[in-house]
């Protein structure tokens, strides 16, 4: 099946609500382009050297969300190039990002990342800190948090339930809240072998790949 084809079938099956977001690390322009054809709107970049390069290849009307690891040197090109960073995981990382925006005259909307398993190797914000973090966050002008986003653990699907949960939690909590500044409108969670779970789980953003551009020649 082509790519096209395939980023029809999976729109096909997402529940009223439900956005899909291509991640397309290690394709190339004129395969985002063909996804982009097929209907998908949300292109998803993990490296900004890649996104340098491939996002003035790509003529189709898209919006680009950054979902890699966030390096403070990199900062002022992610702010050229993105929509939305889906990886703040500090108050400290939002405040150098803040100031960078306010130079630049722009205002970049982001998602908090959860590392809804508290995995000491991964980034993210630990669960018991996402409510303060987003508090402290909202005080800054020149960005937005707009949502949640996780990865959870390397398990397969069914054992990503839990920390879906969790994060999901965190996101009705944080919306009850009312904190302004602060929209929790975007709940960014599941991949290719785990986006069903994800939106069974609440998730309003699944962030597919494989499913859609077959195997990678690097992995995440
Ligand atoms: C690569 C990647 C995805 C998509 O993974 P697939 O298994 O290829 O669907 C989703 N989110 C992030 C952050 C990624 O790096």
């Amino acid at each position: 099946m082509g790519i096209g084809e395939n980023v029809r079938n999976i729109l096909s099956q997402l529940p009223a609500g439900v956005n899909l977001e291509i991640a397309a690390k290690s394709r190339e322009a004129y395969e985002i382009e063909e996804a982009i054809r097929a209907g998908a709107r949300i292109v998803g970049e993990n490296y900004v050297q890649e996104a340098e390069k491939v996002i003035p290849m790509v003529k189709s009307q898209a919006e680009w969300h950054f979902i890699g690891s966030v390096q403070e040197n990199k900062l002022n090109k992610m702010i050229r190039l993105f929509d939305m960073i889906e990886t703040i995981g500090s108050v400290e990382m939002a405040k150098v990002l803040d100031k960078k925006c306010q130079i630049f005259g722009k205002k970049m909307n982001i998602l908090i990342e959860v590392n809804s398993g508290k995995e000491p190797q991964k980034s993210g914000a630990m669960p018991e800190e996402v409510e303060g973090i987003v508090r402290e966050i909202s005080k800054f002008s020149n960005v937005k948090i707009m949502g949640l986003m996780t990865m959870g653990p390397a398990v397969e699907a069914e054992k990503l339930r839990p920390y879906f949960k969790l994060t999901k939690e965190l996101f009705d909590h944080i919306r009850d809240q009312r904190i302004e500044n602060v929209e929790m409108k975007i709940l960014s969670m599941g991949m290719s072998d785990s986006y069903i779970v994800a939106i069974e789980e609440g998730s309003n953003l699944v962030r597919i790949g494989t499913k859609i551009f077959g195997p990678r020649v690097y992995k995440r």
